[in-house]
């Protein structure tokens, strides 16, 4: 972090993304006027609101102010407008291009279970209930980025060409978050791959070995991507830390998130080596109900939680927001997505002010 005051960039995005990064913003100025937290605060565009204003999804100006932040908070990109557009000026560009140019590899996305949203989870309340797992996930490398891609044409028809690509520098750096983050937890780590059919998993089971060297109080284990992804649904709370590539890593973040019952709870950060971070809430942008005044606004605020706690190092304050999240959910503060049937439900702004209220001070 640099010396003096932190400096914090926020990036609202798209869809419901300005709608859950007021609220953030909300929390923000209530750490800053009641709790004597000081630090500069700027906003930004990214996706397909910079796209608009600046024809391109991310442009030099965000990452220029991204890489003089301490920290950025990202809400969401994309949406139906923008899927027809050539893909290096898509809103999801933006996103991978920001994570790239901050050289963020490491993504840690918790999926903890508040108890009150036991039954929220599709799967039964006994299975789920006191889960606290945490996937990191490698996010610069795999086959969102190897070369060769394209569509080109062979023997005459088109065919589609993406490169699942490793080096063992790059599994070695994100072994080592991975082992210790597990070392902060509950010391054990659980290595996801698909060793017996893909070289690229074979170096990395190798090299992940190597590393748990280093990490002797560290208990590794290892399992096949499909055998993890039907683990995780069978009996979740084996696990402590899971570390895999960006595309296993992509999924089984997501069947994770459904473990908690609700994609609008999850946050998530992506640091790189100067613990520099982006904050971001796992849920896209949710074309389906933006503009609604519903979106959950719980993951955007815990994704700032993740923020003062990671990258400033702030974990006194940290605690207190995410106090006021449990607070107002044991108050029975519930937005649609995560109310049972029947159940009343609040709108984001009310959920916004109801942990804003609930800081205290
Ligand atoms: P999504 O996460 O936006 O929505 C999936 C479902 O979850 C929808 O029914 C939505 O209404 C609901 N949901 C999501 N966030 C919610 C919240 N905070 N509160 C209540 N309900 C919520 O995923 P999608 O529909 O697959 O994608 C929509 C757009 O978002 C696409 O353009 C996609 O590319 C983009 N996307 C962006 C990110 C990101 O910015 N990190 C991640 C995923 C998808």
């Amino acid at each position: 972090m640099s010396a003096g005051i932190p400096k914090i960039l926020i990036l609202p995005g798209d869809g419901i993304g300005p709608e859950v990064a007021a609220e953030a913003r909300k929390v923000l100025d209530a750490l800053r006027s009641r709790h004597g937290f000081h630090a500069d605060i700027a906003e930004g565009l990214i996706g397909g609101a910079a796209y608009d204003a600046a024809g391109e999804p991310l442009p030099e100006a965000t990452l220029a102010a991204a890489r003089g932040a301490d920290a950025v908070l990202l809400a969401a990109v994309g949406g139906p407008r923008y899927d027809s557009l050539p893909r290096d000026k898509r809103p999801e560009r933006g996103l991978l291009a920001i994570r790239a140019g901050l050289g963020l590899y490491a993504n840690l996305r918790p999926a903890i279970l508040f108890p009150e949203l036991a039954a929220a989870s599709s799967l039964k309340p006994e299975l789920v209930a006191g889960l606290d797992l945490l996937i990191v996930r490698e996010l610069t490398g795999g086959i969102y980025f190897g070369k060769p891609r394209g569509i080109e044409t062979r023997d005459g028809q088109r065919v589609g060409v993406n490169t699942e690509v490793y080096s063992e520098s790059e599994i070695e750096r994100i072994a080592r978050s991975a082992f210790t983050a597990a070392q902060l937890r509950g010391k054990r780590l659980c290595s996801v791959d698909k060793a017996n059919v893909l070289e690229s998993s074979e170096l990395w089971r190798e090299v992940v070995i190597r590393v748990g060297r280093d990490f002797p109080e560290v208990q590794l284990s290892h399992q096949y991507v499909d055998n993890a992804a039907m683990q995780l649904v069978r009996a979740p709370k084996q696990f402590d830390v899971i570390v895999t590539s960006n595309l296993f890593g992509d999924i089984l973040s997501d069947i994770a998130a459904q473990l908690t019952g609700s994609i609008g709870m999850l946050p998530s950060a992506s640091l790189n080596e100067r613990a520099q971070g982006l904050y971001e809430p796992i849920h896209g942008s949710a074309p389906d109900i933006a503009g609604k005044g519903v979106a959950n606004p719980l993951a955007m605020i815990l994704s700032l939680a993740m923020l003062l706690r990671y990258s400033l190092k702030r974990g006194d304050l940290a605690d207190k927001v995410e106090g006021a999240v449990r607070r107002v959910l044991a108050d029975g503060l519930r937005t649609a997505d995560i109310a049972r049937p029947g159940e009343a439900t609040v709108g984001t702004v009310q959920m916004g002010a109801a942990v804003v209220a609930a800081l205290g001070g």
